[in-house]
């Protein structure tokens, strides 16, 4: 059992090294194909500098050729898709995998370009959203059409308001159009619920990276990417939704 786990756990470092292609080249209009290369030098890397975790750490963290340093983003998206995807295959109902799947990818993908560029593409929020419309009208994911529906439009209209009231009361832009996007196609997966549960995980997220970002950097304003933390609020939700939903049915 343990070593099945160990096995697939490797096999999706593989795919979250898939995904940092996906996330770096996505927001660059490169294609997804080809050789991976130091961004700093475009030496093209051999076999044995791209197997994930491990090459980052045997080359501390610095490229081969040039030896300038290579984003820590590499490793972290890499565990965190091998973690999120191995814990959905323990803990969700099989039936579900694909949709989920496709999920965490979209969102690892997302928080990939929105901390390294404050990008959120639209491939990936848009794009998905007919997809979770198509799986949830198949049973593919645990909740009707119109929840799906509503979930979207719900999302998508909630970060839409809080972004227009801050540019009316302050005249600054809060929310990006791809965070809105984001908790749209979040909705679109999980329901109103699941949108307001990522949006309430990933606002309390947020402001506890801004004070450490604050702490360490001691800019008053440090300019901090939102879409990583509704992502990561919408895994804690994909995971304990059943909890969630237990904890609010006697409000309802
Ligand atoms: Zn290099």
């Amino acid at each position: 059992m343990i070593f099945a786990y160990l096995l697939e756990f490797i096999l999706f470092l593989c795919w979250g090294s898939f995904l940092n292609v996906v996330g770096y080249r996505i927001i660059r209009g490169y294609s997804f194909f080809g050789r991976s290369y130091c961004p700093h030098c475009r030496t093209q890397l051999a076999w044995y500098d791209t197997i994930p975790l491990i090459s980052f750490i045997l080359l501390k963290g610095r490229c081969r050729s040039c030896q300038n340093i290579i984003s820590p983003l590499y490793p972290a998206i890499e565990f965190l898709t091998a973690l999120m995807l191995t814990l959905m295959l323990i803990y969700i109902d099989q039936k579900y995998w694909f949709g989920y799947f496709l999920f965490i990818s979209a969102g690892i993908v997302t928080i990939r370009t929105d901390f390294e560029k404050m990008l959120i593409s639209r491939y990936v929020t848009w794009g998905l959203i007919p997809v979770a419309f198509i799986l949830s009208y198949m049973h593919l994911l645990p909740l009707s059409l119109m929840e799906s529906i509503r979930g979207a439009l719900f999302g998508y209209l909630v970060l839409w308001i809080v972004a227009h009231l801050f540019h009316a009361i302050r005249n600054i832009e809060g929310m990006g159009e791809g965070d809105i996007d984001l908790l749209a196609m979040i909705g679109s997966f999980t329901g109103i619920t699941g949108a307001w549960t990522s949006l309430l995980l990933g606002s309390f997220l947020g402001i506890i990276s801004c004070i450490v970002q604050m702490a360490l950097s001691k800019r008053a304003h440090p300019k901090i990417a939102f879409g990583p933390w509704l992502v990561l609020g919408s895994f804690i939700y994909i995971f304990l939704q059943q909890q969630i939903h237990e904890l609010i049915e006697p409000f309802f």
